[in-house]
């Protein structure tokens, strides 16, 4: 019955016991009396004008509020999830930072998420990123089992390459994550390219150092077809330098990775986007240092609906 209904819900998106013909009606009415198939409501839809990209605004059954961002890009379509409601890492330039932590989502709030996204939306769904609200790696537990109902085959069934957990580095739980052998993809954010800045940006890095995240993501790199992301959100006169770019690739040169360059969405906040002729120039240095990574430069969707990495606070609730 587990199985059934595991396939129902996961597998093929039912979301009434009702529909679930294989099961017995008995079971279907004691289940009817004692569960809930949808933890989560949905409030507000909203579409960028820009693209396809659409933010879903979700009300939890304890009158909280998380978002969803769906991105569609040719054939690739990204659901960036949240995993808590807010965040209690205040790092200075994330509008959800702001929010305060409230609580961690359960494994059923995570999964709804994309429960939701794939009924709504027609494009199937390519690729899932923990980069919503909230610290995964501080809702280890549920993250880990949402992500294991994406990838198996009886849910989801999305390769476990296509799903990505994004840290600010809690390095306990990194290591706990390698150690367990996990094969999702990881992805650190780094921010800085030395311990005075980030600390000023990134209140975590007086608990774990730029040095540290660096050897635990050559750890993750080492194991067999997994390589670490970094992610650097750049900062105009924070941390985007040509200095900075030197620093960093220094830092990088004999890790294994792919750097992601994440043009800073602006937020209420008091920071300002690099111009567009230095973010080139910033991941130019970048690009020609000899070293075992590769540059990438992210530019986030949905920017007119505040759907943009850093940019998921909720306003309207
Ligand atoms: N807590 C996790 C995941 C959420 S944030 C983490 O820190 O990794 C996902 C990514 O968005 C992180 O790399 C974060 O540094 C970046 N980010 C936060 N605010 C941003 C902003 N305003 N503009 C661009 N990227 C931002």
């Amino acid at each position: 019955r587990g199985k059934q209904l595991y396939e129902w819900m996961y597998r093929h998106g039912i979301v009434s016991f009702e529909k679930m013909t294989n099961i017995s009606k008995t079971f279907r009415d004691y289940i009817k009396e004692n569960c809930i198939i949808c933890t989560l409501h949905v409030e507000k839809i909203i579409p960028s004008n820009i693209d396809e990209s659409i933010k879903i605004l979700f009300r939890t059954h304890d009158e909280n509020f998380i978002e969803t961002v769906s991105m569609i890009d040719g054939d690739r379509h990204t659901v960036c999830i949240s995993s808590q409601v807010g965040c209690g890492l205040d790092c200075k330039f994330c509008e959800t930072g702001r929010m305060g932590l409230k609580r961690n989502l359960s494994a059923g709030e995570i999964v709804d998420q994309l429960l939701f996204v794939k009924n709504y939306q027609t494009q199937l769904i390519t690729n899932v990123v923990f980069m919503g609200m909230g610290e995964p790696f501080h809702n280890y537990e549920n993250v880990i089992n949402a992500s294991n109902i994406f990838h198996s085959p009886f849910g989801f069934n999305l390769a476990a390459s296509r799903i990505t957990i994004s840290t600010v580095g809690i390095l306990p739980q990194i290591k706990k994550f390698i150690n367990e052998k996990h094969k999702y993809k990881l992805a650190i954010s780094l921010n800085a390219s030395n311990d005075l800045v980030r600390s000023k940006i990134m209140p975590i890095n007086k608990k774990w150092k730029i040095e540290d995240l660096i050897m635990v993501g050559k750890e993750y790199s080492k194991l067999k077809k997994r390589q670490v992301m970094f992610e650097y959100v750049l900062l105009k006169d924070i941390n985007d330098s040509e200095d900075d770019a030197h620093q960093l690739a220094n830092l990088l040169k004999d890790v294994s990775c792919k750097l992601n360059i994440i043009p800073y969405n602006e937020t209420e906040g008091c920071f300002q986007r690099t111009e567009e002729e230095n973010i080139m120039r910033f991941s130019k240095i970048l690009h020609n240092y000899r070293g075992k990574f590769r540059v990438l430069i992210r530019w986030s969707k949905g920017q007119d609906i505040n759907a943009g990495c850093g940019q998921l606070a909720v306003q309207n609730a």
